[in-house]
């Protein structure tokens, strides 16, 4: 049994290291610096290592049909609510940290890649219809609220059955079970306490001054 999909690599280490930086530089002044390491986090090395795992992921199942495992419900008997209540994330964020549960990898939510985005739009790339016109290390590291137990599956939308994962363990995931996939269960291993804020300390430092910064950005040519 393994813990995740696919181990991360030094590469994504490295690009959580110079998302760090970027942050640390924008919020000391330095945009130019800034620039430099949000495009250091943008590697193909990454890209590589998140796929073919994020868009064909048929290929990270090792067991189609394991015995005894869970089956698809009708829609009829699956939590009427998909998405996930703010209060559960929450809760599910208080108890994880800024952590995925499966790999361990740091993580990031999709508010500070819009903010870096906003910032720094040359250096940030995002668009959302096209996987490789979007920043390679802040797709690694997005934080997502994964379904243990699928959705499909019957799984709740509860902090029982979310946890915290990074892109490739939630994307990678997709709607299949531990056991097709070859999984152990998150759950059984007590959440990892991290130092890693999720470069949250941008959102706090994304005050009316860098709103104008960002615009500007916006405005200045290539
Ligand atoms: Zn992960």
């Amino acid at each position: 049994m393994k813990t995740c999909i696919k181990d991360p690599v030094p590469a994504v280490f490295a690009a959580r290291d110079n998302l760090a930086a970027a942050v640390d530089a924008h919020l000391a002044g330095d945009p130019d610096k800034a620039r430099r390491r949000f495009r250091a986090a943008d590697t193909l090395a990454v890209f590589f290592w998140l796929n073919p795992c994020w868009y064909d992921v048929e290929k990270n199942v090792v067991d189609a049909a394991p015995a005894g495992d869970s089956c698809v419900v009708p829609k009829e008997q699956r939590d009427r609510d998909r998405g996930i209540a703010a209060a559960v994330r929450t809760e599910v964020l208080a108890r994880d940290g800024y952590r995925c549960r499966y790999c361990g990898l740091p993580v990031i939510d999709a508010t500070i890649r819009k903010i870096a985005h906003a910032l720094y739009p040359d250096a940030v790339p995002w668009d959302s219809r096209d996987l490789r016109r979007q920043h390679a290390g802040f797709a690694a590291l997005w934080l997502q609220y994964d379904h243990v137990v699928p959705h499909s599956h019957g799984g709740r939308s509860n902090a029982e059955n979310v946890v915290i994962a990074c892109g490739l363990c939630n994307f990678g995931k997709h709607g299949y079970t531990l056991r097709q996939l070859g999984l152990s269960d998150p759950r059984l291993r007590l959440p990892e306490p991290t130092e890693w804020d999720g470069l949250q300390r941008l959102r706090h430092g994304f005050s009316k001054q860098s709103r104008e910064a960002a615009r500007r950005n916006r405005e200045a040519p290539g």
